[in-house]
């Protein structure tokens, strides 16, 4: 658990230094970039290791970070989003499977050519449009409800980015995958539709349907496939002869190109199970709010099943804290969390929160 954070709170450090680095540059957006930094810095900088009681009357340990920075570029708060939104989508799956039990869904990735980052932005934009233009042509009458997911990566070879959405998208299962009916849809069939959307020739798409084992666990796995990350450590950070560095100009281009924008979406009856939803937790906002501070199991990216965890009917009762703070990795010790006394007392957002995200 303090491992997984830890690794998160390295990245979260590197690209730190990367606003810094831009902040240094000058220009209009210095000063915002030097509070991003600074609010990176302090995001699960001080961690409590909580005892609560389980549910077999032992104990067990949980993390609480002092401060989330909820920002988009940060690898613990984008984690932290990820599991809650992952829990809600689950919810909002099974709302509307109560009401239709045939349900069935399907792993789409809906492609575009890779862009360079000035054309980034525009690139975006254009593929919330094509996606609009699918969702409300006549071949998308089988989808009855999806959530799209828009992920950047970018490779540093080509200098080059590359958007794509992921999508979970809910069929009728007795007409979709029945020859009676005319629903069911080839890969050519998705490929010609999101073409013929996007206005482009050539585009690559992925139609996975889950083989049926237990539905919990597909329903978990293809969450994960479609609420990765809006980018990865990988896509921005470079190796230099000063060690690993987050690339200051992918990180200034993914945060302009992002910036007040929906990275998720639904459509149709998850849409509509999402509103009835809605007052639970605000995951559909541009920059929703997490609950809690931080307070995240980190085990689920190794069990699937963690991905929507039953809330916890303990979560207030508190049998024992041991603060402990991020020790960056020396020569020879990975990145750690190691006991400190002095968090008891700074248990407080900073005073000066205003940056914009
Ligand atoms: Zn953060």
């Amino acid at each position: 658990m303090l491992k997984v954070r830890a690794r998160r709170k390295k990245h979260n450090m590197r690209v730190a230094a990367a606003f810094d680095l831009l902040a240094d540059r000058g220009g209009k957006h210095a000063d915002e970039h030097r509070k991003r930094a600074a609010k990176l810095r302090k995001c699960a900088d001080a961690l409590d290791i909580i005892d609560v009681p389980d549910d077999q009357g032992g104990v067990r340990t949980k993390l609480r970070a002092h401060y989330n920075c909820n920002l988009r570029e940060c690898s613990i708060s984008q984690a932290a989003r990820r599991q809650v939104l992952g829990r809600y989508a689950a919810d909002v799956f099974a709302t509307a499977y109560a009401a239709n039990p045939s349900l069935r869904f399907i792993h789409g990735t809906f492609t575009v050519p890779n862009v360079t980052g000035g054309l980034l932005s525009t690139t975006i934009t254009r593929m919330n449009r094509a996606f609009e233009r699918m969702v409300h042509s006549d071949d998308w009458k089988v989808v009855l409800g999806s959530l799209r997911a828009l992920e950047v990566t970018y490779s540093h070879e080509r200098k080059d980015f590359h958007p794509h959405y992921h999508c979970f998208l809910v069929v009728d299962g007795t007409r979709y995958f029945s020859k009676q009916y005319d629903d069911y849809k080839s890969h050519a069939d998705w490929k010609k539709l999101w073409e013929r959307s996007y206005r482009h020739d050539g585009l690559i798409v992925d139609v996975r349907v889950p083989k049926p084992k237990r539905s919990e666990d597909i329903l978990g796995e293809t969450l994960k496939q479609v609420l990765k990350y809006p980018w990865k450590g990988a896509t921005y950070e470079i190796k230099t002869a000063d060690g690993t560095i987050a690339d200051p100009d992918v990180i200034e281009t993914l945060h302009l190109a992002l910036r007040n924008r929906r990275l998720y979406a639904f459509t149709g009856i998850l849409r509509d199970a999402a509103q009835a939803l809605k007052a639970k937790h605000d995951v559909d906002a541009v920059d929703p709010p997490l609950p809690g501070d931080g307070d995240v199991m980190e085990t689920w990216d190794d069990n699937p099943a963690d991905i929507y965890p039953a809330p916890d009917p303990n979560a207030e009762v508190i049998l024992a804290v041991t603060p402990v703070r991020y020790q960056p990795p020396t020569a020879g010790q990975p990145a750690d969390y190691v006991f400190d006394e002095r968090t008891l007392s700074t248990n407080k957002d900073p005073e000066n929160d205003q940056t914009p995200r």
